[in-house]
């Protein structure tokens, strides 16, 4: 018998149903599941420096992931109820309607998912009888894998590895299968008879999305994401060269692109590693595999970082507590998001970025060291220009990476320059990254603009 006779399942970036851990549980101890995803309200909102905190390449990618759970379960006689606005809101006018047991849920590490929650437990007082069951969707290792506590957490990325490494997982962790769907009760369907999926337009009304030159091979959703992952690893063999291509410039396979299916939560972090290992035992084991296991650990430490310091990795003077340029170029900043610096290797990244909402781990790390450190503006002013643009934005990774550089997040160095020169002798020799992006330079290098500022070393 069922432990609970109706239950409410919030999706949030954990939008599958493969090793979704609130999924699986809500469906097998309930006897009706209400699937529920809501695109928040915060997402339409601007950020600090006036830019849309979401734009049309994600707004897309995040929709299409949505889609896709609901075609699934629509597919098996379930549903997946789309609302847009305040999730918890949402949620109340649900159990209003409908007597809810229970409501499962993934925890989420940064601050403003972490303030959902507390309100969560706030509506909880008005329903002292709704469980709230929360889990662990996000990250790789469970909470209680982790050999420290949060407030124990090392202060550096290798500090906290060394430690990890200790229980690195060698055998699958446990990766929760997709379970059989469950009805939603007939009430609901009674209650609201045409109920269906919002289009995007009706969910973004304010993105122009004429423009989008998405590249083909990021498309959202769950089956997407795994298809990425069976290409990556079993079909092609990349990963058998990770660590010698993962500073590529150009092209689909010099890393994994696993990352906007990991942001949204199509695919998740435990399900690539459970493939990493299979590929291991089944092909091949080699520092390249064991590297692309290692950089998820990144991607775990910046979420730990995150539940630690709660708001404080979104601040100008960030966990370190460090001042920031008060004065600085308005100007320097439009050429830099716009691609017209005059420095081609910056440009090119920047371009990309527009164009496609993706932009390679090394360049990202260029083009912020080149804000911060060369045109001196202040690294939020970027941390929330990728926010709109990146395909794959997670406020964890994104606010974690850019602190990281700026000298303000944690990491023992003071700053993180690069010199922008060497970088393109190293990475692209020949000009083909910069040509690809900035084909008139090709045609006539003489009349690229000037560059806008003398770089020091
Ligand atoms: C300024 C800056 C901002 C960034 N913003 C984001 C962001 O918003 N979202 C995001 O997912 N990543 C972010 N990154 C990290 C990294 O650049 C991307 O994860 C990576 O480029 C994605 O490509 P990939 O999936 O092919 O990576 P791979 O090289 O194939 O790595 C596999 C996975 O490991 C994780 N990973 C690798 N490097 C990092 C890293 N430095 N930090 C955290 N996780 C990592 C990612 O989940 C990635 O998908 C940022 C890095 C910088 C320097």
């Amino acid at each position: 018998m069922a432990t609970y006779h109706t239950s409410l399942v919030w999706f949030r970036n954990d939008v599958r149903l493969t090793d979704n851990e609130a999924y699986y549980k809500a469906t097998v101890s309930s006897q009706f599941v209400i699937p529920f995803f809501c695109f928040d309200e915060h997402l339409f909102e601007t950020s600090s420096f006036g830019f849309p905190r979401i734009g049309e390449h994600r707004a897309t990618f995040l929709y299409d992931t949505v889609a896709n759970v609901y075609e699934q379960l629509t597919g098996v006689g379930s549903s997946l109820i789309i609302r847009k606005g305040n999730p918890i809101e949402e949620i109340k006018k649900i159990a209003q309607q409908l007597h809810i047991d229970a409501i499962f849920y993934g925890q989420e590490p940064a601050w403003e998912e972490k303030q959902r929650e507390s309100q969560l437990q706030k509506l909880q007082q008005i329903y002292p009888k709704v469980k709230l069951i929360p889990c662990e969707n996000f990250s790789l290792l469970r909470s209680e894998q982790l050999p420290f506590s949060l407030q124990n957490l090392p202060t550096n990325f290798t500090a906290y590895f060394n430690e990890v490494k200790k229980v690195l997982p060698t055998t699958p962790i446990t990766v929760f299968p997709k379970p059989v769907a469950k009805k939603l009760p007939q009430e609901w369907y009674d209650g609201n008879p045409d109920d269906t999926i919002p289009t995007k337009l009706s969910i973004f009304p304010k993105i122009d999305f004429t423009n989008a030159t998405q590249e083909t091979y990021f498309v959202g959703g769950e089956h997407f994401g795994k298809e990425r992952v069976k290409e990556y690893l079993w079909k092609s063999n990349a990963i058998q060269v990770y660590k010698e291509t993962r500073n590529g410039l150009l092209g689909k396979n010099y890393s994994s692109k696993f990352s906007p299916w990991l942001a949204v939560g199509a695919i998740s972090a435990r399900y690539i590693y459970d493939e990493i290992l299979r590929y291991e035992e089944e092909r091949v084991a080699n520092d390249s595999t064991y590297w692309l296991g290692y950089e998820l650990f990144w991607r775990d430490y910046f979420q730990l970082v995150a539940k630690k310091y709660g708001k404080q990795i979104f601040l100008p003077r960030g966990i370190k507590n460090k001042q920031q340029p008060i004065e600085w170029s308005r100007e320097f900043a439009e050429h830099w998001k716009n691609g017209t610096t005059g420095f081609p290797f910056i440009d090119a990244a920047m371009r990309e970025l527009r164009q496609t909402g993706f932009m390679s781990n090394r360049m990202r790390q260029n083009v912020a060291s080149f804000l911060i450190h060369d045109l001196h503006i202040p690294w939020l002013y970027g941390a929330e220009y990728f926010e709109y643009q990146l395909l794959d934005y997670d406020a964890s990774s994104n606010y974690g990476n850019w602190g990281y550089i700026a000298g303000v997040g944690c990491d023992p160095r003071e700053v993180r320059k690069f010199n922008i020169h060497k970088q393109a002798q190293t990475y692209d020799p020949y000009g083909e990254f910069v040509h690809h992006w900035i084909p008139e330079l090709k045609k006539s290098p003489s009349s690229y603009p000037s560059p806008i500022v003398k770089l020091q070393f």
